[in-house]
């Protein structure tokens, strides 16, 4: 499942440069992340280094890009290709 980012974000900049697969990007009014390209960190990092450093919490799971842990590890496999 991609994260998102909600209206809570205060424009901090600090998750843009932790995502490991360039899915954060500065949108009209806040943050976003491209759920074709977020793989929940799955393949880099045991947890989401956006939410590790999001001083204030909000970029929870969306619902509506619901995925499996296989599939977040198949786009993780897709993306690392395409970038070599
Ligand atoms: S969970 Fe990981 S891949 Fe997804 S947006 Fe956050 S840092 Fe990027
Ligand atoms: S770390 Fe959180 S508050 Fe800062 S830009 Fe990213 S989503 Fe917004």
């Amino acid at each position: 499942m991609a994260l998102k980012i909600t209206h809570d974000c205060i424009n901090c900049d600090v998750c843009e440069p932790e995502c490991p697969n360039e899915a954060i990007s500065q949108g009209i009014e806040i943050y976003q992340i491209d759920p074709q390209l977020c793989t929940e960190c799955v393949g880099h990092f045991d947890r989401p280094q956006c939410v590790a450093v999001c001083p204030v919490d909000c970029i929870p799971l969306d619902p509506e890009h619901a995925e499996t842990q296989e599939q977040l590890l198949q786009k993780y496999r897709r993306l690392t290709t395409l970038t070599r």
